[in-house]
């Protein structure tokens, strides 16, 4: 029913308003499995759409300890100062196993959590990554709504949910700590393919000469990778900082802000957002096509008609075809 922009829900206005309680309250919306509250999320998110407002999305990912809560914490209090809204949300795809979530610890993030212009949001347990990428996205529309500037999006180092975010942001912020040449190997190259900027973190004290060795390392290993068509000359690079004693995040944000200026002014920007819009369009498609196979009734066929294929009664090509005829259009 109503034209884009226009929506009679209760979270609507103040949403535009930036009220930080209407906005988790919408976010707790589409982490849920209710059907009316999906329903709503989703006309929500779509009388919102209009608005078109755009926050600069960093996706930032890390092991356990390397310190993620402590960077997010000092880079947000800087782009406070600077005058930005920003908002920090976590993915954490294995809350689904353990039942915990990163952020979840209040403590995470003290200065933050207290500042008008910050929200922090902590990942909702989990039960599969598909559903993790679905409310991250919306979750990310819904602080872009909200007006805030900088949307954060924090993730553990484990393979799929990088790749995830990366799908969801503009820019990808990989946090490494000091190490020696040999556990450089350990990051993996699907990781350096798709990080913008390597932040090798606790740059200071006893670690500063190995943090420096690491960052020539990692610029080297960067060099070696092939340019892509979306990166200026010089990307992707790899900086110091100490997010303990808040040093190089300016440049680090410097080095941000000149990547997205000269990715708008290129064209890979709105390319960037219009390729990964319909990424998750197919992504959206196939999840609701096997949610199809997911019910007591169609599992049921698919084991009659396996037993049938399997003992030779029916052939496996026409089985499959009367299998995808029974999906239909439900
Ligand atoms: P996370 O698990 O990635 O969120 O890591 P935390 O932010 O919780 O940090 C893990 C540990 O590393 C804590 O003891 C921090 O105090 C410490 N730490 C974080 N950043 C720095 C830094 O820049 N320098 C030093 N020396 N320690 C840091």
């Amino acid at each position: 029913g109503h034209p884009l922009g226009m929506s009679d829900d209760p979270l609507f206005h103040p949403l535009l308003e930036g009220d930080r309680r209407a906005l988790a309250r919408a976010i707790t919306l589409v982490e849920s499995t209710r059907a009316d509250h999906r329903s709503r999320a989703t006309a929500l998110l779509e009388a919102l759409r209009g608005h078109g407002r755009q926050a600069l999305r960093i996706g930032l990912s890390g092991t356990p300890g390397v310190g993620k809560s402590t960077f997010i914490e000092a880079f947000g209090m800087m782009l406070i100062g600077a005058g930005k809204r920003v908002a920090v949300l976590a993915v954490d795809p294995s809350s689904a196993r353990t039942g915990g979530s990163i952020l979840g610890d209040k403590t995470r993030m003290d200065l933050l959590s207290r500042e008008p212009a910050a929200f922090i949001r902590p990942s909702p347990a989990a039960n599969q990554l598909g559903g993790v990428a679905r409310r991250s996205r919306e979750a990310v529309a819904l602080c872009e709504a909200a007006g805030f500037d900088i949307v954060l999006i924090e993730t553990v180092g484990v393979g799929q949910s990088e790749t995830m975010v990366a799908r969801i942001a503009d820019l990808f912020v990989l946090l490494l700590a000091p190490a020696g040449g040999d556990e450089l190997q350990g990051v993996k190259r699907g990781i350096m393919e798709i990080a913008d900027l390597i932040l090798v973190n606790k740059a200071d004290g006893e670690l500063r000469a190995t943090a420096t060795r690491t960052v020539a390392d990692y610029a080297g290993a960067l060099r070696l990778l092939r340019k892509r068509p979306r990166d200026p000359e010089g990307f992707p690079k790899a900086l110091p900082v100490s997010a303990l004693e808040s040093a190089g995040l300016d440049r680090a944000w410097s080095e941000m802000s000149d990547l997205v200026n000269w990715r708008r002014d290129n064209g890979h920007w709105d390319a960037t957002r219009a390729e990964q819009a319909a990424h998750w369009f197919e992504e959206e498609v196939r999840s609701g096509l096997l949610a199809r196979l997911d019910t007591p009734e169609a599992r049921a066929r698919m084991a009659r008609l396996a037993a049938d294929v399997a003992s030779g009664e029916r052939a496996a090509l026409a089985a499959a075809r009367e299998m995808l005829e029974s999906l239909g259009s439900a």
